[in-house]
């Protein structure tokens, strides 16, 4: 696509000098666990190992959050994909609520963790239409019999719901933040150093061979692609955001998603915008582990800016990265195999649950070392 000369491929969050490139793995390594993909969900894992005394590798194709985990549009939502009453129908009201719960004690957690890259601001979910009001109405009433946490809005975005716990972030400046506590706990990380294949006990990469006790395959977009066996459970979409120079035109004080989550947008303190969208009127051309931005749907993003949230500043980014779906809606996170763990396909929704599934998985795998 062509842009206009101002304009970057590279996300919002990542402006500003970029950190000194990791080594790449040049040789063989034994380790007690390898992480592969160094996301918010590898970091997060790889922190909890570290915190439990054992010895971990993290291997990342490319760069740290070089994908989704640094080019999201910085939501830190409570619940998961689906929205809370569509979520208890598909795993039952207890677990909804327990899951709720969790994440909404994540995002303190990871509040607490990076305080520099996080606010504590609240979300929006807006209606478009007849049907999704009443939508968000079925979701009010499923949230407060659960005793969680939300609001009737009205207000200059619209009409919906407001979830006081839910915040905003940089993803990548948390991702770099967490990158510096997890080597200081004794983590080594690899960057641009691709997993070729991944087996238990063994990831090979182009120059040199990973043996550990177990693997974590950290991996949201392309899941399906290092990991055959997902497919048909996993598939990846390119999801798609531009950002401004600061527009003192608008104010939206917290994050707001609208048209059931399809479009969301942000404003921050220093008044640019980060908005995203449009990825169903893109048709197939939006499957697949793709990256970059399209004419297609940036023409939507532009429209929806001028046209509904009445900002004027001009476009200084336009960006895409891939996330992984499943068809219910829950995120993959299992062992494929004994020392084999596999954890992604969030659906657009992985920073909190992402985290939440490193850490169980991680938790998971120092309780099996320590009974052993
Ligand atoms: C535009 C956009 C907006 C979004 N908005 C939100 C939002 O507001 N809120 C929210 O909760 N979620 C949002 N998401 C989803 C969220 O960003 C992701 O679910 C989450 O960041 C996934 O993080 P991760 O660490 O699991 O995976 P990833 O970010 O996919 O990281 C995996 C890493 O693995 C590496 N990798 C891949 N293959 C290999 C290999 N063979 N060997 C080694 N490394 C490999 C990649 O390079 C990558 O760095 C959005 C996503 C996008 C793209």
């Amino acid at each position: 696509m062509s842009l206009a000369i101002s304009e970057q491929t590279s996300p919002l969050w990542q402006s500003g000098p970029k950190p000194e490139v990791l080594p790449v793995l040049e040789e063989d390594h034994s380790c007690d666990v390898c992480v592969v993909g160094l996301g918010g969900s590898g970091l997060a894992t790889l922190k909890k190992l570290c915190e439990g005394g054992l010895s971990v590798i993290g291997i990342d194709a490319g760069r740290i959050a070089g994908k989704a985990a640094g080019a999201n549009g910085g939501f830190l939502l409570a619940g998961m994909a689906r929205f809370y009453h569509q979520a208890r129908q598909t795993i039952g009201a207890e677990k909804a609520r327990l899951i709720y719960q969790s994440t909404i004690e994540e995002i303190e957690r990871m509040c607490g963790e990076t305080p520099e890259a996080i606010r504590l601001t609240g979300s929006l979910r807006i209606a478009t239409s007849p049907e999704e009001a009443a939508d968000c109405q079925a979701q009010l009433e499923a949230m407060r019999e659960d005793r969680l946490p939300v609001s009737p809005y009205f207000g200059p975005e619209g009409e919906g719901l407001l979830f006081p716990t839910d915040g905003s972030f940089n993803p990548w400046l948390r991702c770099r933040l967490l990158t510096g506590q997890v080597i200081a706990l004794g983590a080594n990380l690899y960057e641009n150093t691709p997993a070729l294949t991944v087996a238990p006990g063994k990831v090979v990469t182009p120059a040199g061979t990973v043996r550990c006790r177990e693997v974590v395959v950290a991996v949201d977009g392309g899941l399906e692609v290092l990991m055959p066996a997902l497919k048909g459970r996993v598939r990846t979409a390119r999801l798609q955001m531009l950002a401004t120079a600061p527009a003192p035109e608008v104010d939206f004080p917290r994050p707001v998603y609208a048209r059931y989550g399809l479009e969301y947008w942000q404003q921050l303190p220093d008044g640019r915008i980060a908005l995203g969208g449009f990825r169903d009127k893109g048709g197939d051309g939006e499957w697949g582990n793709l990256s970059q931005p399209s004419p297609q749907i940036q023409a939507m993003l532009d429209k929806f800016l001028r046209e509904t949230l009445g900002v004027e500043a001009p476009v200084t980014h336009r960006w895409a990265a891939p996330v992984g779906f499943t068809e219910n809606g829950l995120p993959v996170m299992e062992a494929l195999e004994k020392g084999l763990w596999v954890m992604g396909g969030y659906c657009g929704t992985g920073n909190v649950i992402g985290a939440i599934c490193g850490r169980t998985i991680a938790g998971l795998i120092l309780d099996a070392f320590h009974s052993s």
